[in-house]
């Protein structure tokens, strides 16, 4: 028997990994003491926590230790990375590349950019979701301060070619950011092979703690950003506010599981992916899977239901925790501008789930998902071709 309702929303957050709570525990506890106070142990303890985390998620991407800076989350590391970049780089540079497909709070950040006097240009992706190499080329200018492409969609799961894409913008001279919320631990990233200048990454979708983050940021003076906190200084002046050590400590441990982790994880996913794919297009073969197949992270599905209602689908389903491909962005109704991007009518983006599987995901879980789902789809008269 399993206990429902089934967590199947990884991509929205994860659980918190039991051993990534041992180790923020004594920061909440015992241990205190505000990094910034140095006259004492109870500062320097914490700020131990600190450099420990600092090492663990900077070893994750085979970066410097003194490259990462903490931060809230993914959100305010894309805010910084974007509004930080374009207002000490947009004066000799005033352009911007981004993709359509981008999280909302770098579409959002790059609004904001626009709106400071400079210019951005959002490329489309292809069918797959995976914009068109040629294209980033051809936008890429000196003109260009700035590149920000996504390591894997949060909707949709594809991968982008962070290599073929380091390389562009190597050869044009602009620095490359990639919000990696969703990448970050998972798949293999390497900021040197990459060429990657700026890197955003969340807690709590690595199984660690919500509310702190990281931005990895290229040492040296190109780098140079506009931070977007007034206050005491820390984290090297890019980010003000006393730090939160035990959230800290909790992103530190996370990475380094994440990391440990990695390849036995990716398998033990995929073949849980592979046993729920199966099922479904067994039963439903008129399934239409969002995003490529291949260059995808393999804890996510996203498929459309054709001829169904996805949140009516959802109101059947109500032992499954999946998310719509309506509705994604909190109160704003309407399809998903992620699946209309990929070419998908509205009714196909409004028919879609997303189906996250994680770390705590088990076999069981996945049998019932999938019996309850074709379940589902059969009571409300089958798929439409
Ligand atoms: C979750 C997510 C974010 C936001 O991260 P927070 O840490 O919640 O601010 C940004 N980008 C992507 C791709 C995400 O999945």
């Amino acid at each position: 028997m399993v206990k429902t309702p089934i967590y199947l929303d990884y991509q929205a957050t994860t659980p918190m990994d039991e051993r990534v709570l041992d180790a923020m525990m004594p920061y909440l506890t015992s241990k205190f003491g505000n990094p910034h106070s140095s006259t004492h142990r109870f500062g320097w303890e914490a700020e131990a926590a600190l450099d420990v985390a600092r090492e663990q998620v900077a070893d994750v991407i085979g970066s410097e230790t003194g490259e990462i800076y903490f931060t809230s989350g993914a959100t305010e590391a894309n805010n910084l990375a974007l509004k930080g970049i374009m207002d000490v780089w947009g004066k000799k540079k005033p352009h911007l590349v981004t993709v359509v497909t981008e999280h909302k709070c770098v579409l959002e950040a790059a609004k904001s950019v626009e709106k400071a006097g400079c210019r951005v240009t959002y490329l489309p992706v292809k069918p797959n979701g995976l914009i068109d190499l040629d294209q980033l080329a051809e936008a890429v200018t000196t003109e260009t301060a700035l590149v920000s492409v996504m390591a894997v969609n949060n909707e949709i799961g594809v991968i982008q070619p962070m290599a073929e894409i380091g390389a562009i913008c190597r050869e044009k001279g602009a620095l490359f950011h990639t919000d990696a919320a969703q990448a970050f631990g998972k798949i293999q990233l390497d900021v040197d092979a990459m060429n990657i200048d700026l890197m955003s990454i969340s807690g709590h979708k690595i199984y660690g703690p919500k509310g702190v983050g990281a931005l990895y940021k290229r040492n040296g003076r190109q780098t140079t950003l506009t931070p977007q906190m007034s206050g005491g200084g820390q984290e090297g002046g890019i980010r003000s506010g006393t730090q939160a050590p035990a959230l800290v400590a909790g992103l530190g441990a996370a990475a380094a599981l994440c990391k440990a982790e990695m390849a036995q994880e990716k398998d033990r996913l995929a073949k849980i992916l592979d046993r729920l794919k199966s099922k479904l297009f067994k039963a439903l073969p008129n399934l239409l899977i969002n995003g490529d197949e291949e260059a995808r992270w393999v804890g996510n599905l996203n498929v459309s239901f054709p001829g169904l209602d996805g949140d009516l689908l959802l109101a059947n389903i109500r032992s499954l925790a999946v998310s719509s491909g309506a509705a994604c962005a909190s109160a704003v109704s309407g399809p998903s501008y992620v699946l209309q991007a990929i070419g998908r009518t509205d009714a196909q983006a409004k028919s879609a789930l997303r189906i996250g599987v994680g770390r705590f995901t088990t076999d069981d879980e996945i049998d019932f998902a999938a019996d309850t789902l074709v379940g589902a789809v059969n009571a409300m008269g089958g798929l439409k071709p």
